[in-house]
Formats: structure tokens, C-alpha cells, sequence
């Protein structure tokens, strides 16, 4: 089967946060099961581009309403990701280092999905799947199916993958011209609630929809800034795949950021030694139990809730544990975790920014992650820290309730609680204090949890299955 992938984030090329993950290990595990699989993104300017060897295979031009624009193609010559890396070279719009957060973000992503689908038009030997994922490709399904230009690629199943629901890419209908030329009867399919949506476009034309967990898919029915109705319309063609985890990548024996690798066997050896490395790096206490949050401190992630929790903590469980937080986000939050190193015991410290390596380092030598997630569609985090031996206390909440069982119930081996609340939270800490203390409770749970399979082999098949449903 010819797979192509279109998508904003692929790692290690480009990474903002799971989409970055999942595109960087699903195709691998397809083309490694014999489909020939490609992906295409931006190319925007991040150490990959310069670290690897490129060939040009394409160059051309299009339009985007009046701006006309050239734009070329690369090829990664040695396919050192384990499948086809093409990158889209836009001058002026993708030619920067961050992936988001400009604010022609919109002009940026319909420039590129025009691109590629312009391109991928003149193709001889047409995919037999495109697949894109989250708003930023939300708009090739309409555009394959209803401009003009390109009524060839009419007959390719698509698939829409959504990562996250919350960002949908909306715009305004005075930049409809952005869109190669369509006929308006077909408004309908581009709208959702007043503008243009790319997201709710890709959930109706696009020919299936998955969403990165069932539980997730369930919720969006529910709560899904405005889509509600939309996914209860369409789910009859929407399905939860869970993501998995790239075992390559995510691997404590020899994962190339950690000095001290590990495996079950010595693990509780191997993950004292990492410990204590960033124990001392970050002026903490390692004979306390360590508490890490890594991600972005935005509300989805209930990261506004960390200072509170922290202070409470230490007010009502006593100075027992210590906390390390990694992330970036909403500048209140980013303040007010920086003031508070000032009331650490060597017991509290915040490296604000985003920094690949110190996650894993995190997964790594802590001894439970927090995950106080309001919304988590998968989560990865979760499945890292457990495949790196580290206890995940998680909110009952989408992917996080699919991977993580409560430690009292059968068969568990985490924490959960119900509500994204200070309340909830530090209670939670309180039970893996006790959990901490009971050191052969503590070491058999942070084993049993590394030994657990959250690898792409049946989420990878499940899409093929997904797939092989179109041809
Ligand atoms: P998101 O909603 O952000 O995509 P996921 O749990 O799906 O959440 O994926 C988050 C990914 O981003 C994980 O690989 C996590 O380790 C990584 N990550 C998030 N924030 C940071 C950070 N500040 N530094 C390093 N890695 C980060």
C-alpha cells in the first residue's frame, strides 16, 4: 500500500509535542511492515535540515489567492527516519525555526497543504491513502475532493487523524480566496459556526476519522470547543486508535540522553543513578521521593493547578517529596512556578523552556509523573514514564483512562483521580508518598509498569485494518 502522511510535526525533524512523536514512529512501523510509506511537512529551519543530506525532486509554483509563490521539494537522501521525508521549501512562510505561533500562521499552513496537493497531483503513480493529522492538513480532504484543480486525487481514501480538538485553525471567510477554486454550493463543508474551520472541514470530508484513544473520541461528543454536534453527526465514521510508543526511541537501556542506562533487572540500581544525577543538577533531595511534571503549562494540561498543589503539598503532606517541573506555556504559570523556587527547601525547582533531552532524563530518574490533565487525547507522557520505570498519577480523563489503571484496583499499577483539582491532585501525592514508602510495594509497581507493552504493534495494525476497509 502507497502511504502518504501530511503532517506539521514529525520527530525528530520537527517537534512541538505528541503529533511530533506519532508521526516520527507510525510511519516507520508501516513501512516496516512492508507498505511503502512517505511523509510531508514544512521544512522549516531546525537542526535536521542542516544535519542531513537532501536531494531536490521537485520545484514549482501556485497560488495562494493573488500571491503567487514558488515552492520546492526535498528529499531526505538516506532515509535515516526508516521511510520517505519530503519537506516542503515555502520562501517567507515555512522558512522559519519554530513550527507554530506566527501570526500568519494560517497563510503559512494553506500555503503548504496547497503545495502538496498540488504537487502530489502530479504524480503518475497516485497514494493509495492520504493521511493527515490535525488542523493544519485538515483542508486537503476538501480540497482533493472538491476544487477543481484537483478533481484526480478525487478518488483517494483520506484519513483524518485528530491529535487535539481544542486548536482548530479557524479563519475568516475573506480569505476564502486562499483556496483553489471550488464550487460554493460546497460552502457547507468548509464551515463550522460562522468561519472557515479546517478541522471540522477534514472531520466531513475526510473519508474516516480517528481520534488518538476511544475515550478521548467519546468525550469530543461531549466537550470539544463547539464541535460537539459535528462529531455526534459524523460518528459513524470516527474510531479511537490508540497511540503507541516508539520503543526505539523511548528505550531506558540505551537511551543516548541518559549516562546511566537500565533495564527491569537493574532497574532500581539504574534509575537511583539517574536520580541522583539530576537530583544534584537541580539542587534537590534524592532520599525524597520525586515528583516531575513534563509538558506544556497551558490549562488542557491542568498545569495552572502546579503551584497550588505544590504549596499544599508541603503545607499538609509535609516537606516529604520533591518537585521538578519542565515545560512552557502561559506566562502567568511560567511566573509564578519561577517565584516559587524562592520557598525551596531543596525541594522544589522549574526549568521553563522546552528541552528534549532533560524529559528524558526526567522519565528517567524520577519517581512519579504528574498528569493532572483537563483534557488529554492520548497522552504520551504517561506510557514514557512507565516504559522508564516511573509511577504516572493521571486524571481519569481520555488517554490517560485508557492506559493508566489505578494501583487499587485489579490488576493496577498507577494512580488515578477523578478531578483536575487541587484537592484531588495533592491527594493523590499523598497516596504515592505512602506508596514510596513501602519500598518493596515502590519497586515491584515501578518494574511491573516498565515490563507493560504500549509499543505501535497493534495500533500500527489497526490502522492498516483501517485502511485495507477503503481498497
Ligand atoms: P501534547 O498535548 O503536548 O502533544 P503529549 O503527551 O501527546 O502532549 O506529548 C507531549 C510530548 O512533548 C512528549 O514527548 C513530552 O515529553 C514532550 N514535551 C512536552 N513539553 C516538553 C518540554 N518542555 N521539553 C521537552 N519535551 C516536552
Amino acid at each position: 500500500m502507497r502511504i502518504v502522511h501530511i503532517s506539521a510535526e514529525c520527530y525528530p525533524v520537527a517537534k512541538a509535542g505528541g503529533l511530533g512523536d506519532v508521526v516520527g514512529s507510525l510511519p516507520r512501523f508501516q513501512k516496516e511492515s512492508g507498505h511503502d510509506t512517505a511523509v510531508i511537512m514544512p521544512m522549516y529551519r531546525t537542526p535536521f535540515l542542516y544535519k542531513n543530506e537532501w536531494e531536490v525532486v521537485h520545484k514549482s509554483n501556485t497560488n495562494l489567492g493573488h500571491w503567487f509563490f514558488d515552492y520546492t521539494i526535498i528529499r531526505d537522501r538516506t532515509s535515516v527516519l526508516g521511510f520517505d521525508l519530503y519537506l516542503v521549501d515555502i520562501n517567507g512562510l515555512l522558512d522559519r525555526e519554530k513550527v507554530y505561533g506566527y501570526n500568519d500562521d494560517t497563510e503559512r499552513f494553506c500555503a503548504f497543504q496547497i503545495a502538496v496537493v498540488h504537487w502530489i497531483n502530479t504524480w503518475e503513480l497516485l497514494p493509495d491513502i492520504v493521511h493527515v493529522h490535525d488542523h493544519h492538513t485538515g483542508l486537503i480532504p476538501f480540497m482533493m475532493q472538491h476544487t477543481y484543480a484537483f478533481k484526480r486525487l478525487e478518488a483517494i481514501p483520506s484519513v483524518l487523524t485528530i491529535h487535539n480538538a481544542q486548536y482548530q485553525g479557524s479563519f475568516g471567510w475573506e480569505k476564502t480566496l486562499y483556496l483553489p477554486q471550488w464550487d460554493s454550493w460546497k460552502r457547507g463543508m468548509l464551515e463550522w459556526k460562522g468561519s472557515i474551520n479546517p478541522l471540522a472541514s477534514g472531520i466531513k470530508c475526510a473519508w474516516k476519522v480517528t481520534t488518538v484513544s476511544h475515550s478521548y473520541l467519546d468525550e469530543l461528543k461531549v466537550s470539544s470547543n463547539g464541535l460537539e454536534d459535528l462529531f455526534e453527526y459524523e460518528k459513524g465514521k470516527c474510531s479511537g486508535i490508540l497511540n503507541g510508543i516508539d520503543y526505539k526511541v523511548w528505550a531506558p537501556a540505551h537511551d543516548p540522553y541518559l549516562t546511566e542506562h537500565f533495564t527491569i533487572e537493574n532497574a532500581v540500581k539504574g534509575k537511583k543513578n539517574n536520580k541522583e544525577i539530576l537530583c544534584s543538577r537541580f539542587g534537590l533531595d534524592p532520599h525524597k521521593p520525586l515528583f516531575v511534571f513534563i509538558g506544556r503549562l497551558v490549562g488542557e494540561k491542568g498545569a495552572d493547578l502546579l503551584p497550588q498543589v505544590i504549596i499544599d503539598s508541603f503545607e499538609h503532606i509535609g516537606r516529604k517529596m520533591n518537585f521538578l517541573i519542565l515545560g512552557s506555556g502561559e506566562s502567568q504559570t511560567e511566573d509564578q512556578l519561577n517565584s516559587m523556587k524562592s520557598i525551596s527547601n531543596n525541594d522544589y525547582n522549574v526549568f521553563i523552556g522546552y528541552n528534549e533531552a532533560l524529559s528524558h532524563s526526567m522519565y528517567a530518574g524520577a519517581d512519579f509523573l504528574l498528569m493532572p490533565s483537563r483534557v488529554e487525547p492520548c497522552g504520551l507522557n504517561q506510557m514514557y514514564s512507565m516504559r522508564y520505570g516511573t509511577i504516572p498519577l493521571v486524571r481519569k480523563t481520555g488517554g490517560l483512562k485508557d492506559t493508566v489503571i489505578d494501583m487499587g484496583e485489579k490488576n493496577g499499577y498507577g494512580i488515578t483521580f477523578l478531578h483536575a483539582s487541587v484537592g484531588d491532585i495533592t491527594h493523590a501525592i499523598y497516596r504515592a508518598v505512602e506508596v514510596y514508602e513501602q519500598k518493596d510495594v515502590f519497586r515491584k509497581m515501578s518494574k511491573k509498569i516498565m515490563d507493560l507493552d504500549f509499543s505501535w504493534d497493534k495500533s500500527a495494525g489497526d490502522y492498516i485494518s483501517l485502511y485495507n476497509s477503503f481498497l
